[in-house]
This record gives structure tokens, sequence and C-alpha cells, in this order.
């Protein structure tokens, strides 16, 4: 056990999720330069159990809490961030649904099913016009009632793990209702393609390619949600698997500055560079940065995990994502400056740390938005 680890069960997990970490780290380099999208890495996740346990218990899921997904994703960023964030949409998408949804009830039960039996699911909710969709822009992409069935077409961006995704969570404007809903789309349905888009210099193994959807038609239960507001609006401990993610990558930062900092040894010094003040200095810094995030991040999970305290979280979520990611990127350009310009080799996993912790910024909530929140609620 640790300060985080605390029972048997997050401990049995770590040690699984902590080996793949290992293995999958083996392989992050050459995904990342050749922006491949690692399936074989997701369909170990599958093999393991992973992507099923935050099934909610009432579906015969293990039903983890927001805490322990927490716990399992940032041991997973630290070897492959990529890999994390992709299975992390997925884990909290089904999270969240567990905690109470307004699905159609046998529809419901049937994804469950499915994600037991490996199936892993992710919501498609960007568009190029909309930007992200947290601002609450209305979708291009559209839901039309013909013949009693659901017809869509549109374009989405962004859909993470596009290529190993069996299930998508599509928003969508539906004309009949005048608001925007989110249809259940399933990768073989008829009109459904995936266009290979995503060329980004930051969590290039993501596989966020577009989504395609041409007259797709659909049962009438598979308009899933209807949303009231934008998507955001509602507090979603789920969502904190995106900063849990850049966690990762700050530790796996800061654990090569510090291996490297007790290793480097220059002609000009009689021990290692850990020893230079300058170093030790950063070093204490980045120690500082990472208690910090880490603390308020699990923190305001245990907060959402207990219903009771629950209904009090004001900003608390939003502000654990602004914390931790900007903490990530401070960590990482840190364990760059202790490294000196090998940092910059192309075969130095801190420059692909440096890139890939960059994306933080731009998963939601985005800074402007938690600032505003925290303004809107001081002078409420
Ligand atoms: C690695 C990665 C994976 C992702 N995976 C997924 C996924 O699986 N599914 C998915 O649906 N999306 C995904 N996204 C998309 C993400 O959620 C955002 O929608 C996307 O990054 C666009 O955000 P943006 O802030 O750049 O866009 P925009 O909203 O276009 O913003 C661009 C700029 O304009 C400003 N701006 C725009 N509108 C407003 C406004 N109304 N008010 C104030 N400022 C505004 C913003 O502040 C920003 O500076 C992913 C993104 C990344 C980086």
């Amino acid at each position: 056990m640790s300060l985080f680890v605390r029972n048997e069960k997050q401990r049995q997990w770590i040690e699984k999720i902590g080996q793949l970490a290992d293995e999958f780290q083996q392989t992050a380099a050459e995904d990342d330069e050749q922006g491949r999208f690692p399936a074989e890495k997701i369909q170990k996740l599958r093999d393991s159990g992973y992507t099923a346990i935050t099934v909610p218990k009432s579906h015969g899921g293990a039903g983890i809490s927001v805490y322990d997904m927490l716990l399992f994703q940032e041991r997973l960023a630290q070897g492959d961030a990529p890999a994390a964030l992709s299975i992390g949409w997925h884990l909290s998408v089904m999270g969240e649904l567990g905690e109470g949804n307004s699905w159609d009830e046998d529809v419901f039960a049937f994804i469950a099913k499915e994600v037991q039996n490996g199936a892993v699911i992710n919501r498609a909710a960007t568009e190029a016009k909309t930007g992200s969709p947290t601002r609450g822009g209305r979708p291009g992409t559209a839901a039309v009632k013909k013949d009693g069935k659901w017809v869509v077409n549109g374009r989405k961006t962004f859909t993470t793990m596009s290529q190993a995704l069996d299930y998508f969570l599509v928003t969508a404007w539906i004309e009949e209702k005048q608001t925007t809903g989110v249809v259940l789309v399933h990768k073989n349905d008829p009109g459904v393609t995936i266009e290979e888009t995503w060329d980004m210099m930051a969590m290039r193994a993501t596989g966020s390619h577009d989504l395609v959807l041409n007259e797709v038609t659909l049962d009438d239960n598979k308009l899933v949600e209807l949303l009231q507001g934008p998507r955001g609006a509602k507090p979603n401990g789920w969502l904190l698997h995106i900063p849990a993610v850049y966690l990762g990558v700050a530790q796996a930062a800061r654990d090569y500055a510090v291996r490297f900092a007790s290793e480097y040894s220059p002609n000009s010094l009689k021990g290692p560079i850990k020893d230079v003040p300058a170093v030790q200095q950063r070093t204490g810094e980045m120690e500082l940065e990472l208690l910090n995030a880490k603390h308020f991040l699990f923190h305001a999970a245990e907060l959402y995990d207990d219903p009771e305290r629950r209904p009090y979280l004001k900003n608390e979520l939003g502000a654990a994502k602004h914390i931790v990611t900007n903490a990530a990127l401070s960590v990482v350009d840190k364990a760059m400056r202790i490294v000196g310009a090998k940092s910059l080799e192309r075969t130095n996993p801190l420059q692909r740390y440096y890139r890939d912790v960059r994306a933080g910024l731009h998963n939601p909530p985005m800074d402007d938005a938690v600032i505003q929140k925290l303004a809107a609620e001081a002078f409420h």
C-alpha cells in the first residue's frame, strides 16, 4: 500500500496496469514517430479486463470509483500517454453513464454487456465548425426522422481511438426536437467511415481521426440522450481521467530527469549534476508541483466519489484539470532544463512528453472556461 493506493483491489490493478504500462512504453516512441494507432494495445487492455472496470455493478461490472480510475490511468500514462488517453475516454463514458442516464434501459443494458465482452466506446462530439462542444455550438451533424428511423449525416473531428471503437456516441442536431442530442452508432452501421486525418504534433498515437456519417440509419431508441445545455454544464468527475493522464506524463518526465541527473557526470564536475544547486532547486520545484497537483486531483476525486459531499462541489473538478495540466506542463519544462540539450534529441522521451503534455490544454474544460467559472462564482 502507499499514500494513494489504499486497498488490495487497487494494489492488484496497479500491478497489472503497471506491467502493461512498462510493456507499452517500449513501443510508444515508435507509435509516436509513425503517428500509428496501436490497436494491439487496446486489445491487451481488453484482454486484461481493464476496459470493463467502469461498467456499473447494477449491470454486472466492477463499478470502480473515479479515484480508482485516476490511480490506474496515471500509472498507464507514465508508460504510454496516448494509449491511456484513448482508453480513458472509454472508461469515463461508461463511468458517467453508470451513475445514471436517460437511455432506454434495454439499450444501456445491451451496451453494458457489449463492454463486458470487450467493446469500446467514445464520444464523437467535436466538429471543425463548432470547435470544442463545451462552448455550446450547434452541431452541423444532423439526425432527421424518416419512416420511424433516425437518418444521420455529418462529420466529427478528434474522434480518439477511432480505429478501435465499436460504438460512437455522436452529438447531433435533432431537427424534430430542435435541440442537440446524442445518437448511438456502431462501427459496422452502413454509411460509417473513418477518414485518417489525425496528424498532430501531440498525442500522435491516439488515432483521433474524422468520423464520417453518410445516411446512417438508426432505430428510434438509438437517440439516447437529449442535451439541455452544453456538455460540461453538469459536474462529471469521470472527466478527471484527462488530468490523470497528464499527471502521468509529468511523473515520467520527472523520473527521467532525476535518473539522468543522478547518472550524468560531465568532467567539469567531481560527481553527477544532481549535486549542482540549480539542479537541486529545479528538482525540488518539480516535486512540489507534482505533490500539489496529485493531492488536489485525488482529493477532488474523493469528494466526487462521496455521495454526501458531491452536491457541494462547485468548481473543484475544473480547478483540478487546470492545476494538474499546467503543473504537468511546468514539470516537463523543468525536467528538460535539468537534462539540457539532450532533451531535444528526437530519440529522447522528454521531447515526446513535451509535445504530448501540450494536448492537455485543448482537452475539456479549457483554462479560460475554468477561470471564468471561478470568477462567476466569486461574484455570485
Ligand atoms: C488529444 C485530443 C483528443 C481528443 N479527443 C476527443 C474525442 O475523443 N472526442 C471529442 O469529441 N473531442 C475530442 N477532442 C477535442 C477537444 O475536446 C476539443 O473539442 C478540441 O481540442 C477543440 O478545442 P479548441 O479549444 O481548440 O477549439 P475551439 O473551441 O475552436 O477554440 C479555439 C480557440 O477559440 C477560442 N474560442 C472558441 N469558441 C469560444 C467561445 N465560445 N468562447 C470563448 N473562446 C472561444 C478558444 O478559447 C480557443 O482559444 C480531443 C482533443 C485532443 C487535443
